[in-house]
């Protein structure tokens, strides 16, 4: 059992508390037998999704409203799910994180009959969601979409691909960033609800990933989409996808956190029953040295994706910055803590199946998707440069010039 002190911390409520053991023993019965091995990736989400529906965990990817347990998302909520869940099975944490960003969109931006139409079967676990911005030529630089959505009759036509989805090819609904052109750049993106079944929309391509979870490439060849399933307004996609990527930003520095408790855990175990030089790996003091930073990286991590969480669920409009750095530094170190926990299990730690060795492959895409690390850097740079700017056009002349001096 891994550290739970940090349950006792202010960002939480008595609710989170009990969910966050509810998941816990739900996880240990459910999650134990799963096959991390398993060839078909397909039928193993498609199941875990199902699991998780009828735990009703799927309830806290959607609000009260649609079959939703909240009122509103609870990051709190999404992020303890996501960190317990990844702990136990990448795979269970990815089909719980997909349900959440491929409908968030809609959940935060949708029209009633939209909300009504998809979020009721997402937290039942009868549709499977997936979220579709990027491009091969546009994947940290979303200005550069190319995917056209033409304006025709009672609806746009779609025409281009999309690239690295997840969820491609398994996926009942995308939600599709395009271009409509209102202006250059990213104020010319629209987003839209397209259903896997549309006419003109194939799955070009599938691929294969270090750590497997379904990935494919999207083609839209002449795709009609009918206006009801615009999201938002024409020239509002760049907005939207923004808006949901923030609010699931810091969950993706909770499933970071998850996987590196799951380290630190094999690691002690490891550190304690080994023995060598004539007792306990864990008497080394260097072995020691590289817990502590485990310990003290963890806690960190923590301490942000919760922060980011709580700032979310307690009214914050926009929590860009805090949600940057919840993801950038969970995300790192969590890489960090996984490879020193494989270097303490030796050879033990390369043998194919191992747990660390799991874990040294599925931590790594979470440092590129969803705003690559350097993204993240630039995000907070200019938040941080921004709050400067506006402080010292805020202040009296004469302090100003003191503080440039
Ligand atoms: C496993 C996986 C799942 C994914 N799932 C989805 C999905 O469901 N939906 C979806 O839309 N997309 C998805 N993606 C795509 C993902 O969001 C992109 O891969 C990501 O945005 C980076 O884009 P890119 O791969 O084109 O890299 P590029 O944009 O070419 O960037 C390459 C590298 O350049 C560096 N870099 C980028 N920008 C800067 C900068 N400003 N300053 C300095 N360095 C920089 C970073 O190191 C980056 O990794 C997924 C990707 C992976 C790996």
């Amino acid at each position: 059992m891994p550290d739970r002190t940090y349950l006792a911390w202010p960002f939480f409520e008595a609710r989170h508390r009990a969910l966050a053991e509810e998941i816990e023993r739900w996880a240990g019965d459910a999650l134990g037998d799963l096959d991390h091995n398993t060839t078909d990736v397909d039928a193993s989400c498609r199941r875990l999704v199902a699991r998780l529906a009828e735990a009703h965990l799927l309830r806290h990817v959607v609000p009260a409203a649609y079959g939703g347990r909240h009122e509103h998302l609870d990051v709190r909520s999404l992020c303890l799910a996501r960190e317990t869940l990844a702990r136990f099975a990448s795979l269970a944490d990815f089909a719980f994180a997909m349900q959440g960003l491929g409908s968030g969109a809609i959940s935060l931006f949708g029209t009633e009959e939209q909300r009504r139409a998809y979020l009721p079967a997402v937290a039942e676990g009868h549709r499977v969601a997936a979220f579709a911005l990027s491009e091969l030529g546009a994947g940290s630089d979303v200005a550069a979409i190319a995917t056209s959505a033409e304006p025709d009759g009672a609806g746009f036509v779609l025409n281009g691909a999309k690239s690295w989805i997840s969820n491609g090819g398994i996926a009942d609904f995308y939600v599709v960033f395009a271009r409509t052109g209102e202006a250059p750049g990213t104020k010319g993106l629209s987003a839209f609800i397209v259903d896997a079944q549309t006419r003109g929309l194939e799955i070009a391509e599938r691929i294969e990933l270090i750590a497997p979870h379904p990935l494919a490439t999207l083609r839209f060849e002449n795709c009609r989409v009918p206006r009801a399933q615009l999201l938002g307004e024409p020239g509002q996609g760049f907005r939207i996808a923004m808006a949901t990527l923030d609010l699931f930003r810091p969950t993706v520095g909770a499933a970071a956190l998850g996987f590196a408790r799951r380290a630190l855990e094999e690691a002690l175990a490891r550190a304690t029953s080994r023995q060598l030089f004539g007792g306990p790996l864990a008497e080394l003091q260097m072995v020691q040295a590289k817990l502590a930073e485990m310990a003290l990286a963890i806690d960190a991590a923590a301490l942000l994706v919760y922060r980011a969480a709580w700032a979310k669920d307690a009214g914050a409009a926009r929590i860009t910055r805090e949600a940057a750095m919840a993801k950038l530094y969970a995300t790192e170190a969590a890489q960090r803590v996984i490879d020193d926990a494989l270097q303490i299990h030796g050879a033990l730690g390369v043998v194919a199946g191992h747990p660390v060795e799991r874990l040294y492959r599925e931590v790594r895409a979470l440092r590129i998707y969803e705003g690559a690390s350097e993204v993240q850097q630039v995000v907070i740079a200019r938040q941080t440069l921004a709050a400067h700017a506006n402080e010292r056009a805020q202040a009296p002349n004469g302090e100003a010039a003191g503080r440039a001096t």
